[in-house]
């Protein structure tokens, strides 16, 4: 690419953002664009004179970009070409359509998505792709269309009946209009297609046509009717005609008399403001030829209306009464009213268990913002909790309240986001990429169970929606509230720090207490049964005590899927995935076995597929087998399963809690999806079969992780009035995290890891990184590996670094490709980027494919 512009991240003084109405000085000749691809430099653009006075930092911009045309974003505008550049004049080409008058990212995000691409080695481009609705930054489709000129090729060519690829492509064309460039690819393959086109559109024989793919998404309109205000209007008299009197319609004048199909359409738009087309032809029984009629007779008037889809639908939520804040509750609120109210950044960390009146503060800090005329986001951090708290927001907030989350349709999607563009939404509730809502003067930030591993995005780019809300807060001014239960270590290390403020709400409200866990033995059991049982006897009985009460019932098992393993008897060997390092999970209701990484599934087998026994069995109970169980047990009991398999559906996860909390469920089977955020107050027992699997990963974070699950699955139980009673099967009875998790000591839990952490130097204690090096050859994948770890060291001269690896991934073979991790830890987060970049300059510059490379700054998991 010779359009890459060196340094042009960096701020320089011939950088300069313009007004949409500049009055004075040079207008701009270049544009500084970021494209949503895999590189991470931006590249300039020239500016035709047509886009000079138009252009501003943050709109949409389609460009050349190799052989194609994409859609970037200007990040700035230059009067000249930057000092020092080594680009000549003649590398860089015309940007070719501007796409928003308006710039679609405000300063804010283009701020916050520089730093984002900055801190986990993002490309820009693709940042702001991400930190954007779907489908609003089209992909360029390119299609093909017949010229005069090729038609007539064509018809000479017709009677010398030769049949080259031209011709045959020129009378596609000629047949059918234009075609894009996608499907001429999958009739001549690809790389044909490119160079035919190409020769065609040199020829003149055909055209290229940029068009927004088929992914674009736009406002949506409704087309609506009203009648025109007439005082006293003799239009709408009664539908007798007059022998004499005043013209039926003034406006025409003519006096020609309404048909009755008209007289109807005004009958149904009377008392109304107005009415959609459709419904007004629905209502009057009449087509649309009356109306258009009307219209030109000015009686009535067609109108566009911008249509909002609202992802909680026509759901109306009645306010309920404030509650009174208790003395705990009103005296964090005003340790966050006072930084709000003097617009400063101010990060807290509000450590609660589930019940202790969290979101009850939430909600009033969120007021206060509004107040101030300021907007709030709060991040939470599964899709499957959004309806709960957006409906509590609703129920204050009503209309102000804007949705984010990726299963929202992209037309809700868009809606949503463009109401809090223009500031009519004020407070936004989403996942992960709501943390780059376009809000209006941002105050308040929410962090909800902010320890959650679902705020970092696992594919590209790698971004920590905590750690970005806590930046974009800092950088707007803002409040920043952490909330959680069971911090996590990093957040709480800060606290103890004095980096975050610490905030308690130490009692669950209306002084419930905490549920007693105990821990089973499963070894003892085992003994005692001289076989392995999945459930134990204490577990059984409790859940047959709980019901005969009339008490609802969680039990947890963090795998989901019927048995985890097929084994075969005779020869041993376990089914794998073809493309991953993991066994196939067996679907029994399908009678599918499935990759739990890639989603391959084949048939279940009934012979072993490697020595052809028949002896085939099945290993690892998962939450199906949990289910099919418990209902042979206790078949008077109503029992739903939850978890992805049975989440994928949209409201089915919905669906099931309504039907648990209005007691038609008697009892919840699932997975960790169980744990957060729910208040069922007949829930008296929590029965956690396993977690013994997650506690073995080999990860650093597996213990905080099995201790967070295990608390905050227990905060299940007990929320009413009665007692609950957590039961905790495992074969690791002594294991520090469960036993503080059942004891519900954080404090104690804390002290023992964190010393855990310093011991091995983990985070919060270094800084670390992951370089993941993957692709389908191990060979070529090993050796990059090695290269790369020459060139780390080769920047880690001063020895600042610990470099690990490099190693196979513990997930060593993944969707096809082999995985070989290094690991960098140093204790100032400065020098681990600078040893990065610099490995992977000259890497780079050796030619080596960075793609193959997958950094992650921070990873949360490093599987
Ligand atoms: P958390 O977010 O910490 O789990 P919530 O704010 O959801 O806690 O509060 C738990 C329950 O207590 C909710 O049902 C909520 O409506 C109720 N609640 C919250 N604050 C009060 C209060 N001051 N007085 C009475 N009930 C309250
Ligand atoms: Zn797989």
């Amino acid at each position: 690419m010779q359009q890459r512009s060196e340094s042009s991240r960096e701020d320089s003084p011939n950088t300069k953002q313009i007004s949409p109405n500049p009055t004075d000085g040079a207008e701009p000749l270049y544009a500084e664009v970021a494209v949503p691809v895999h590189v991470s430099s931006t590249f300039t653009y020239r500016l035709p004179v047509s886009m000079q006075h138009l252009a501003q930092a943050g709109s949409r911009i389609v460009v050349p970009f190799g052989r194609k045309f994409v859609t970037g974003y200007i990040v700035a505008l230059r009067e000249g070409l930057q000092q020092g550049t080594s680009l000549q004049e003649s590398d860089i080409k015309d940007a070719k359509e501007l796409l928003d008058v308006i710039p679609l990212v405000t300063p804010e995000l283009l701020e916050l998505t520089r730093w984002v691409s900055e801190y986990y080695l993002a490309p820009w481009g693709e940042v702001i792709k991400a930190a954007l609705p779907p489908g609003i930054s089209p992909t360029i489709e390119q299609f093909l269309s017949v010229t005069a000129r090729g038609r007539a090729e064509l018809s000479e060519s017709r009677s010398a009946d030769a049949q080259t690829i031209r011709q045959r492509l020129l009378r596609m064309l000629s047949e059918s209009g234009e075609i894009g460039l996608a499907a001429v690819s999958n009739q001549f393959g690809s790389s044909q297609a490119t160079k035919l086109a190409r020769e065609l559109e040199r020829d003149g024989v055909v055209e290229i046509l940029q068009r927004p793919g088929s992914e674009f998404v736009r406002a949506k309109y409704q087309r609506r009717v009203r009648l025109v205000q007439t005082t006293d209007d003799p239009v709408v008299s009664p539908p007798v005609s007059p022998p004499l009197g005043p013209p039926l319609n003034p406006i025409a004048g003519e006096g020609r008399k309404l048909s009755a199909a008209q007289l109807r359409v005004i009958e149904a738009l009377r008392g109304h403001e107005s009415l959609a087309l459709s419904e007004l032809l629905a209502a009057a029984e009449v087509s649309g030829s009356s109306v258009s009629t009307l219209q030109k007779r000015k009686i009535v008037e067609v109108f566009e209306e911008r249509l909002r889809r609202d992802p909680l639908g026509d759901a109306t939520f009645e306010r309920t009464e404030d509650y009174q804040l208790t003395e705990t509750q009103e005296s964090v609120l005003a340790k966050l009213d006072e930084p709000l109210r003097a617009r400063a950044y101010a990060p807290f960390l509000l450590h609660g268990v589930t019940g202790s009146g969290k979101t009850e503060v939430y909600i009033r800090a969120m007021r206060v913002a509004l107040e101030l005329g300021r907007s709030a986001l709060m991040l939470v951090p599964e899709i499957a909790l959004t309806p709960v708290f957006s409906r509590r927001l609703r129920m204050h907030f009503g209309d102000k309240v804007a949705i984010f989350h990726s299963s929202l349709s992209p037309g809700e999607r868009f809606d949503e986001w463009t109401r809090v563009r223009n500031g009519e939404a004020r407070i936004v509730i989403g996942t992960r990429s709501a943390v780059f809502a376009p809000t209006k003067d941002l105050g308040l930030v929410i962090v909800d169970e902010e320890h959650e591993s679902t705020y970092r995005q696992q594919d590209s780019p790698h971004y920590n929606a905590r750690d970005t809300a806590i930046v974009r807060a800092q950088k707007e001014s803002a409040v920043v509230i952490l909330g959680s239960a069971t911090p996590s270590l990093e957040t709480f290390h800060n606290a103890t720090t004095g980096k975050y403020r610490y905030l308690e709400l130490p009692d669950r409200l209306g002084q419930r207490p905490m549920a007693v866990a105990e821990i089973i033995d499963m070894r003892e059991v085992f003994s005692r049964h001289r076989k392995p049982r999945i459930f134990s006897d204490e577990l059984l009985q409790a859940i047959e005590e709980t019901h005969k009460k009339k008490e609802q019932s969680i039990v947890l098992l963090n795998r989901r899927g019927y048995s985890s393993f097929v084994l075969c008897r005779s020869c041993g060997e376990s089914i794998q995935c073809p493309n991953c390092d993991v066994t196939l999970t067996y679907h029994r209701s399908e009678k599918v076995i499935i990759c739990h990484y890639c989603n391959h599934r084949e048939a279940a087998p009934s012979k072993c597929p490697s020595c052809d026994g028949s002896f085939i069995y099945y290993v690892g109970e998962g939450t199906q087998q949990i289910e099919e169980k418990l209902k042979t047990l206790f078949p008077s009991l109503r029992i739903a399963r939850v978890d992805r398999d049975t989440t994928a559906r949209r409201g089915a996860f919905e669906r099931s809690l309504l039907d648990f909390g209005d007691g038609k469920i008697d009892m919840l089977v699932g997975t960790q999806i169980l744990a957060k955020g729910h208040d069922f107050p007949n829930v008296t027992l929590v029965g956690v079969v396993s977690v013994d699997a997650g506690l073995a990963l080999p990860d650093f974070r597996a213990a905080e992780r099995t201790f967070q699950l295990l608390t905050q699955v227990a905060g299940r139980a007990g929320r009413g009035d009665r007692a609950g009673k957590v039961l905790i099967q495992t074969y690791h009875p002594y294991h520090y995290a469960l036993r503080h998790a059942s004891a519900q000591d954080y404090a104690g839990f804390y002290e023992e890891e964190i010393r855990h952490r310093q011991n091995h130097t983990y985070p919060p204690f270094v800084a670390l990184a992951s370089l993941l090096v993957h692709g389908t050859d191990i060979v070529r994948v090993r050796a990059e590996a090695v290269e790369l770890r020459k060139e780390l060291d080769r920047a880690n001269s001063e020895r600042s670094a610990r470099i690990l690896g490099p190693a196979p991934a513990p997930l060593a073979r993944l969707k096809g490709e082999y995985r070989v991790q290094l690991l960098i830890k140093c204790r100032n987060r400065h020098q681990l980027r600078k040893i990065i970049d610099a490995a992977l300059k000259s890497l780079s510059e050796r030619n080596v494919n960075l793609r193959s490379i997958n950094v992650e700054i921070d990873p949360v998991s490093i599987m």
